[in-house]
């Protein structure tokens, strides 16, 4: 504000001072002039009045001085009417300049002719303030004389015989103009001086006003409209800032990414103001649980942003994320509906996590999205997460070299899964990876990143071509045995999906009823409606579908009746726990006749001994997969591994 009103200040002072001058210059030039003139009136008219009657047309016209006795009358008439040569010095002149008379001594025998000469030949008379240099009548004299040249017409008003130069020096007259020119000039500086101030505390006003309007943009510029919260670039701004704090203290930056759960089911359900309604509160919370030297920032629509200032370690920042979590799970009503708010937290933490503020808000959002993924409140960040970390960048890109440049990187181990026969129903495909650089790599290595990157598609059509070739060898050995292939949530999204299958099936020549797809409950929930119909439009082309990983995910009874798959898989975590805990085995029990009722198979994972498949038996279950009978095994071991079991398998049944 302040240098906003000293350029006002002096930028108006320039215009009030040239003005004041202005004013001051002309006023003083017609102040004089007028003085001047008035002064002169007075003198010519004195002196006129002697002129005119001491001198004769012919003591002119001989331009010569006057002789001895006239000029002693002159010089006392002029005595006489108190004309002294101390402060009026008098001369007269003939047309040419020649001197007749002077009332004082040394006067010279000549002068210039000058323009006041000239306008006194005219028949003018003028007066004027001179320098003691440019007087007619001589140097010598102290200050500015006033000098009147009057025109002398001795045979009356025709015609002008002479000019008659009065040069009177009254001090006292002079300083009473300059005396006239100083107040004039006071009075304007006073005037123009208090004019300014007057306008002073106006530009005050006006730049505070000014200022006002800047900070609100300003504001404006850095906040959010809805909730005042600083926007995404006064948090970068804030987050740069903490970083060189930061940096020069040798502290922390934590930085949490907040995306809250479900909130769109709000905007439909509710409308968008309750929306905005709660998005204010949330802001509210936000900044109530941290400290006040964090920043809460809204990046817009239902994320938002916390920077935590120099925790002290990763126990503050937990600390922190508590009370947030607590302060947004307290219920709220909006339009009379109670709602709890989840969220999920990205925390990335500086410079652990990341080098420059940017890489924190970007590595905190891939934490965000990992908890999102683990259905986990908060998610630390760490670099497996990231589909961006170098090393995963470098996965990616073999991953879809492998997918696309050549055809014997990924391949299919195949394990068994057995009837209550014994005999070998399925073989369920189970994806590898040959890196050539980093060995056999097991589907958790990958699979995520092939779903990230895209390149899942890809995976799946090669896994099911993988898968149903080989069908179609044992099938031509004579080894009666269906393949089974895990879909991913990506593929039930896929509208392309049957007739991918169907000509996979054609392509090889495999009856459908040998294809089983499995789905995981959550791949389900994805996109249910898709999926749904998907699933059913593959049951109709004679595919059968498995329920994966049963018991894991969400709402598996309304799935189960949704879904209506051939089977279920239940999970191993199940099958694990039975032996030692009542509540799995009567789980188990419950699932297997459910299933049955339903008319749906059911097939236990995971079964490692030999107690678990009797009570498995015991309890009706279908089928069993896991190490008791084999683990995943290369395609030739497979086919090795299936050929010995049929034998003895065949064996058995004969001997009974
Ligand atoms: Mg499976």
């Amino acid at each position: 504000v302040r240098r906003l009103f000293l350029t006002f200040a002096i930028a108006t002072l320039v215009p009030v001072v040239a003005l004041g001058w202005i004013v001051s210059t002309a006023t003083r030039g017609s102040i004089e002039e007028r003085s001047v003139e008035l002064y002169g009136n007075t003198t010519s008219t004195l002196v006129r009045l002697a002129g005119s009657s001491l001198f004769r047309p012919e003591d002119l016209a001989a331009g010569r001085p006057l002789a001895e006795p006239q000029q002693a009358i002159v010089d006392g008439f002029l005595e006489a009417l108190e004309i002294e040569p101390t402060t009026v010095r008098v001369l007269v002149t003939d047309p040419r300049g020649n001197v007749v008379y002077a009332n004082w001594r040394g006067h010279p025998a000549r002068v210039p002719v000058t323009d006041a000469i000239r306008a006194a030949l005219l028949g003018e008379t003028t007066s004027d303030l001179v320098t003691a240099g440019e007087s007619l009548n001589g140097r010598g004299w102290r200050g500015t004389p006033v000098e009147t040249a009057i025109p002398l017409a001795l045979a009356g008003e025709a015609s002008v015989d002479g000019v008659l130069v009065a040069s009177g020096l009254d001090n006292e007259f002079v300083d009473q103009v300059h005396d006239d020119v100083r107040r004039l000039r006071l009075i304007l500086a006073g005037g123009l001086g208090a004019l300014w101030l007057l306008l002073l505390p106006i530009l005050a006003s006006v730049s505070k006003r000014l200022r006002r309007e800047v900070q609100r943009n300003e504001h404006l510029a850095h906040h959010d409209a809805l909730t005042s919260l600083p926007n995404r670039q006064l948090l970068e701004e804030r987050l740069v800032e903490a970083v060189a704090r930061a940096d020069r203290d040798d502290g922390l930056v934590g930085l949490l990414l907040l995306d809250l759960d479900r909130f769109k089911e709000v905007n439909d359900t509710l409308g968008h103001r309750a929306g905005d309604r709660l998005l204010v509160h949330v802001a509210q919370r936000l900044r109530e649980s941290t400290r006040a030297a964090d920043t809460v920032a809204r990046l817009g629509g239902d994320e938002f942003a916390v920077v935590l200032a120099d925790p002290e370690g990763e126990p503050e920042i937990r600390a922190v994320l508590e009370r947030v979590l607590q302060a947004l799970r307290r219920p709220l009503t909006i339009d009379g509906i109670e709602l709890t708010v989840d969220a999920s937290i990205g925390v990335a933490v500086y410079p652990v996590d990341a080098t420059t503020g940017d890489g924190l808000l970007q590595h905190a959002d891939v934490a965000m999205y990992a908890a999102k993924a683990s259905d986990a409140p908060f998610a630390f960040y760490a670099a497996e997460h990231d589909p961006h970390s170098p090393s995963r960048l470098g996965l990616t890109a073999d991953l879809r070299r492998a997918l696309t440049e050549v055809d014997d990187e990924i391949v299919v181990h195949f394990q068994p899964v057995a009837g209550s026969d014994g005999r070998i129903t399925t073989m369920e495909a189970l994806v590898r990876w040959q890196h050539p650089a980093r060995g056999l790599l097991a589907p958790d290595a990958f699979v995520p990143l092939a779903e990230q990157s895209g390149a899942i598609h890809l995976l799946t059509a090669r896994v099911l071509d993988l898968a149903v070739a080989q069908a179609r060898r044992w099938a031509d050995a004579s080894l009666d045995v269906g393949v089974a292939v895990n879909l991913s949530a990506r593929d039930l999204r896929d509208d392309s999906l049957v007739d991918r299958v169907g000509s996979v099936l054609h392509h090889h020549g495999v009856d459908p009823s040998r294809l089983e797809l499995e789905v995981t409950e959550t791949a389900v929930l994805a996109a249910p409606d898709t999926a749904l119909r998907l699933a059913e439009q593959l049951r109709a082309t004679g595919v059968s579908m498995a329920l994966d990983d049963f018991g894991t995910g969400y709402s598996s009874l309304t799935n189960l009746k949704r879904l209506c798959p051939d089977r279920i898989k239940i999970d191993r975590g199940f099958v694990a726990a039975m032996s030692d805990s009542a509540t799995d085995l009567a789980i188990v029990r419950a699932v297997v006749d459910l299933a049955h009722r339903l008319e749906i198979g059911v097939t236990a994972e995971g079964v490692e001994t030999q107690d678990q498949r009797d009570r498995l038996e015991a309890l009706g279950c279908d089928q069993v997969q896991g190490y008791l009978l084999s683990r995943p095994l290369p395609a030739a071991e497979a086919t090795a591994w299936l050929a010995r079991w049929h034998a003895r398998v065949e064996m058995a049944h004969r001997g009974e």
